[in-house]
């Protein structure tokens, strides 16, 4: 499975780096398709590649891209364990918005990206990912919440969790400490996510989720339920070959470390 996966997302990346579905394919220095672990069950979205990522072929490997990696290490992830890329593979020139035809063009390479990746969660960074998955949202009002995932996205077993794209938390403190606080919230979502899926009903319940929202920059809230999912041994027994359990383990243990203050001000020192 994971070999079949790996094969599948290689042929993807090899299409992305030969594509020229739109215009900007003609300003590109290289596509960048993606990259991350073909088992991971969480999915991080952003807009597309800024100057480095054109130049190397890989997302988020700027400042943008090392506060990507804070964020992820608040919670004791690394991004091997996740998988990331863009709604656009190629650099707009100038760092300009993609626009929509741009977007719509590179659609096809991210849902069969996540068609392959079947992920519990696609964690949206920045307002054009956002509007992806959560269409018709403002960045100010849904980030930190979760949302169910248009089937149409190919990732229809997934829930979408909005943040701020990275590049705007170094523009300001204010989005940072968001950011930060927003990340805490990724393991118990992911935990819900698990959660609907082990039940079999994640899309029938997509719905319902939407309800038991993640108050933004707090602990997920549902009303009338706990607080927080269950942790650790009751969260249920792992399936032998289930991909959705393949990391349980590595994520119980960040989810732990989640639920610990965060030094926020250590944090924001490594860039
Ligand atoms: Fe192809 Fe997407 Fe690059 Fe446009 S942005 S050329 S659709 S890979």
């Amino acid at each position: 499975m994971l070999d079949e996966r790996r094969a599948a997302l290689e042929e993807i990346a090899s299409e992305v780096r030969d594509c020229t579905r739109c215009r900007l394919a003609e300003t590109r220095t290289r596509a960048v398709p993606g990259e991350g672990d073909p088992d991971t069950e969480v999915v991080f979205v952003g807009e597309g590649p800024g100057f480095n990522e054109d130049r190397e072929g890989r997302p988020f490997i700027g400042r943008a891209g090392a506060f990507l990696g804070t964020l992820l290490g608040s919670v004791g992830w690394q991004r091997e364990d996740v998988f990331i890329t863009n709604v656009v593979k190629c650099r707009p020139p100038d760092n300009r918005d993609p626009l929509p035809d741009e977007i719509a063009a590179c659609a096809p390479h991210l849902e069969r990206q996540l068609a392959v990746l079947d992920p519990a969660v696609v964690v949206t960074l920045g307002r054009f990912s956002m509007n992806t998955f959560i269409p018709g949202a403002r960045i100010g009002q849904v980030h930190g919440t979760v949302h169910p995932v248009d089937p149409a996205t190919g990732a229809p077993n997934a829930l979408a969790f909005a943040m701020y794209h990275p590049a705007a938390a170094l523009r300001s403190t204010g989005v940072q400490r968001d950011s930060l606080e927003d990340m805490r919230s990724v393991p118990a979502v992911l935990l819900q996510a698990r959660a609907l899926r082990e039940e079999g009903s994640a899309q029938a319940g997509a719905g319902e989720s939407a309800a038991r929202v993640v108050a933004p920059g707090g602990a997920p809230t549902e009303p009338g339920g706990p607080a927080q999912p269950t942790m650790g041994p009751t969260a249920g027994p792992a399936q032998t070959g289930d991909p959705v359990t393949a990391t349980r383990d590595r994520v119980d243990q960040a989810h732990t470390l989640a639920a610990d203050p965060v030094d926020e001000a250590s944090q924001l020192t490594l860039f």
